[in-house]
């Protein structure tokens, strides 16, 4: 017998899920619903994730207002990116669709003909001649179901391979959006999403969080020395040292021109001091050459400002205004260490 269960399963999940629900919720199958529930399925925002869950849980539920609302507020930036993948997925869910049609015809069809042959076989002045003919049919139908079958099948399966490479090139478009060019770490969006992220978990399960901003200490006349080219490599050379020395729960982004930015969960203001000193020294210790004639370079320092989340009470801005403020004041302090948020409140007091 046909069985639509038999479609290849990574087919079957990704596909039928997304019309499952849109059947379920009884949502407009328009792009833009498609584009939000994709990318509520795929589940990479935390913020947008929990806010879908609210909507779809109230008695109200998912709608094309909600989702014009939710696209305008959480999509709407990834839309260069995503925008080639939207059309490209719409294309491909619109030709999923056709073909599950074209199959569902068909299996109408051969229904209808086995039917026809049963109401044929209950007369019961039926020869031997007609059961014969009958049962001809009855097989060839058979054939044809196998058949079609057959070909959904590989089709469905052929769409799994596209949705596959679809989703990674999603995925490659994104990181892509996510990282600086020059340095190869996150870049200031890719901070900013990491700082909601960590903030919400820090909510979900207390623990400690801790913000590292550096800045290198006369970039600007080390660039009028050399150059900007140099420039660009001593910038590369910084953000080795710190994906050198970079723990397991730690994002590194640039924050901006000669200024990172490092988020560090489960330490304590003390062990996140500590290892903005193995970057402080690390830098410090380097010595730079021209690639070309081994002239050297002067030396390269940086400056450390350290804040830590205080939790609920505390903001996004707040937050990193603080490390920015002790940032200011390890530049006061004459450049090359290391200041924290104590610092700054004992400096006030
Ligand atoms: P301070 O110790 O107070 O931080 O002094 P500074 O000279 O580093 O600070 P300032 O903000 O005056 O200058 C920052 C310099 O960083 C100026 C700018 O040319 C340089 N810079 C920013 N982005 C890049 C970049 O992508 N490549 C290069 N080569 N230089 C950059
Ligand atoms: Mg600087
Ligand atoms: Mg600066």
């Amino acid at each position: 017998m046909i069985n639509v269960n038999d479609t290849p399963e990574k087919a079957k999940r990704i596909f039928s899920k997304l019309i499952e629900d849109f059947e379920e919720q009884n949502i407009n199958p328009t792009p833009l619903n498609y584009f939000v529930w994709y990318q509520y399925l795929k589940g990479e925002n935390p913020k947008f994730r929990q806010e879908m869950d609210a909507i779809i849980n109230d008695p109200f539920g998912y709608n094309d207002r909600a989702g014009k609302r939710l696209y305008e507020e959480y999509l709407i930036e990834d839309g260069e990116a995503t925008s080639e993948f939207d059309r490209a997925f719409r294309r491909l869910v619109n030709l999923m669709i056709k073909k599950m049609n074209v199959w569902s015809d068909k299996l109408e069809q051969h229904t209808k003909e086995l039917d026809d042959c049963a109401t044929s076989l209950a007369n019961p002045d039926i020869d031997s001649a007609e059961i014969k003919r009958i049962t001809h049919t009855m097989i060839s139908t058979a054939h044809s179901m196998n058949e079609s079958s057959r070909a959904f099948q590989q089709e469905m399966f052929m769409s799994s391979e596209e949705v596959k490479q679809l989703r990674n090139d999603l995925l490659e478009a994104q990181a892509a959006a996510l990282t600086d060019e020059l340095t190869e770490v996150g870049n200031r969006k890719a901070f900013n999403n990491a700082l909601e992220e960590k903030i919400l978990d820090t909510i979900d399960k207390p623990q400690s969080l801790c913000l590292i901003l550096s800045d290198i200490d006369h970039f600007k006349k080390f660039n009028d020395n050399y150059g900007h080219l140099i420039g660009d490599s001593v910038l590369r050379y910084y953000a080795n040292i710190m994906k050198k020395l970079q723990g397991e729960h730690e994002t590194i982004c640039r924050y901006g021109g000669e200024e990172f930015a490092i988020l560090l969960t489960h330490s304590s203001l003390e062990e996140a001091k500590a290892h903005a000193e193995e970057i402080r020294t690390a830098i410090e210790a380097a010595v730079l050459k021209r690639k070309n004639s081994s002239e050297p370079l002067s030396k390269i320092t940086a400056s450390f400002g350290i804040a830590h989340y205080h939790g609920e009470n505390d903001s996004n801005d707040a937050f990193i205004g603080r490390a920015d403020k002790a940032l200011y004041q390890a530049k006061e302090a004459g450049r090359n260490c290391i200041k924290d948020e104590l610092d700054l409140t004992e400096n006030q007091s």
